[in-house]
């Protein structure tokens, strides 16, 4: 698949595969490509080439079209809507839904994952610390109930120990309601931990890719990413 904005090419010729069910890391320098590959996978930067979900192309379909196959996407910089309340933001989540209790009954999954969600149920999403944004920014993109979870750096911004807190959560999200993720992360030490895969992106090429036990134990990455 290639990716470009306007006349700038940007993604050249990324080939990987996310497995189902499965948690795949996309790592690389800024501006290596990471952020684009998931615009790419929600079709909000012209793309070429081939995208399979499912084996279904994605390449061509609408973004509606694209969350309503299973796929949702947290953006970087979290995208909730600041001015409404915690539970308005996890009840929009669910706009793709007509099974209304279920919904409700989703809600309550959210809050006994993220407590600190329930405390905050009725404050307007603004008011939230940046950990708590994340938070429901995720729960939020769970409410569409999605196959395949694109996480855009879930860490970024936020204190080491609210990151950990967040990313327990998430192992526990993936096994489970098997919910499959791709992770976009520059912090590579706590993205490997995470994943069962791993790419490295550099300037819009895959440089490596693997388990991430393969991934952890490459001289460069190491070297470059990991800093031992
Ligand atoms: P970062 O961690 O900095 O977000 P990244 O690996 O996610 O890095 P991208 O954001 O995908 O990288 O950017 C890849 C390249 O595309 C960069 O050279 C960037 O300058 C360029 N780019 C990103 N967004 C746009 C845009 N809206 N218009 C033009 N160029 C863009």
């Amino acid at each position: 698949m290639n990716a470009s904005y306007g006349a700038t090419q940007v993604l050249f010729g990324i080939d990987f595969a996310v497995e189902q069910g499965k948690i795949t890391a996309v790592l690389g320098a800024n501006g290596a490509g990471k952020t684009t590959s998931l615009r790419a996978i929600c079709q909000i930067v012209q793309t070429s080439g081939s995208i399979l979900f499912d084996g279904q192309e994605i390449i061509g379909k609408s973004t509606a079209n694209i969350v309503r196959m299973g796929v949702a996407h947290v953006p970087d910089g979290r995208g909730t809507f600041t001015g409404l309340t915690v539970e308005e933001n996890l009840r929009l989540g669910a706009y793709t839904r007509k099974d209304k209790a279920e919904v409700e009954r989703d809600i309550e999954k959210m809050y006994a994952r993220f407590p600190r969600l329930k405390e905050r149920r009725s404050q307007q999403a603004g008011t939230l610390s940046g950990g708590e944004q994340q938070m429901l920014a995720i729960s939020r993109a769970l409410m569409l109930r999605p196959r395949l979870l694109l996480l855009d750096e879930p860490s970024f911004g936020l204190a080491p120990l609210i990151v950990l807190e967040i990313f327990r959560i998430m192992r526990q999200i993936n096994e489970e309601d098997q919910v499959s993720m791709l992770l976009v992360e520059q912090n590579a030490s706590i993205a490997l931990d995470l994943a069962h895969d791993a790419y490295l992106l550099e300037t819009g090429h895959v440089q490596l890719s693997g388990t991430s036990e393969q991934i952890k134990a490459d001289e460069t990455v190491r070297r470059s990413y990991l800093g031992y």
